[in-house]
């Protein structure tokens, strides 16, 4: 099965309007004529609609980097998928670690804020991860276990077509300390062996799962190189854009 790799940019709280627009414009001019991987950038809200004028045309994504789950009403501070949906978006992050770390995300909430994207038609990268302590503790693989069964809870086969897994160690993001390619080989591996228990081999087979966590031009040949890794999701090095076109053109380095 060929799966398109996937190289997402989440610029986090980071980028005012106008710094927005320029790093587009750059990343723009640097991807141009790039064939055979999808990008995707998600700003912060507040840049999404200079960001989606400046990509029109191009074959850059636009992504948010959280959803409400409810469609509207008086839920002070957030945004819904409809709103998302208007302004372009085209993917949005769910169950960043740093949502759950900081903000209180559960899986339960996590599960919510997926189904009501994915039925207002978003496209989801689904974020998972183990802490520091779980990994040493030797409890990654039932981490990782209870955040997909729990996150995907009652989504049928063709609603996970909607979805892109992204595995983030959270003691690799923005530490500067990426798991080694055969780390997280093992959990994309994983992934992909629950996934088939859950739906099927042939939808296992499909669904993407992008690495995360101090992915760089310097070690992204080596973690693409993995039979189970179809791309990242890339913090600190997406927001310059040297060094995120780079990833992306993974293939010339
Ligand atoms: C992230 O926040 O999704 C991430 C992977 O960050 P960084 O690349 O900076 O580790």
């Amino acid at each position: 099965m060929v799966r398109l790799p996937f190289i997402a940019g989440n610029w986090k709280m980071n980028k005012t309007v106008r710094e927005a627009v320029d790093l587009v414009k750059e990343l723009k001019a640097t991807l141009s004529g790039v064939k055979g991987v999808e990008v995707a950038v998600a700003p912060p809200f507040t840049a999404l609609d200079a960001v989606r004028r400046e990509i029109e045309g191009s074959s850059i994504l636009l992504a948010a980097q959280n959803v409400y789950w409810e469609e509207k009403g008086a839920f002070t501070g957030e945004i819904s998928s409809l709103m998302l949906k208007e302004v372009g978006c085209h993917y949005v992050i769910i169950g960043h670690s740093e949502r759950r770390q900081f903000f209180g995300e559960t899986d339960e909430t996590v599960s919510r804020r997926i189904k009501t994207a994915l039925t207002q038609g978003l496209k989801v990268m689904f974020c998972i991860g183990e802490t520091l302590k779980e990994r040493e503790e030797g409890k990654t693989f039932s981490v990782i276990e209870r955040q997909v069964e729990v996150g995907l809870k009652g989504l049928g086969p063709q609603e996970l077509r909607g979805i892109t897994v992204a595995y983030e160690p959270v003691w690799a993001i923005g530490t500067g300390k990426t798991a080694t390619p055969d780390q997280a080989e093992e959990v994309h591996r994983y992934v992909r062996g629950k996934l088939e228990g859950l739906y099927s081999k042939i939808i296992s087979e499909e669904i993407r799962i992008q690495y995360g966590g101090s992915v760089t031009p310097e070690n992204i040949k080596g973690l693409m190189a993995q039979p189970n890794i179809d791309g990242a999701l890339v913090g600190g090095a997406s927001l310059k854009a040297e060094s995120f076109s780079k990833i992306v053109r993974f293939r010339e380095l």
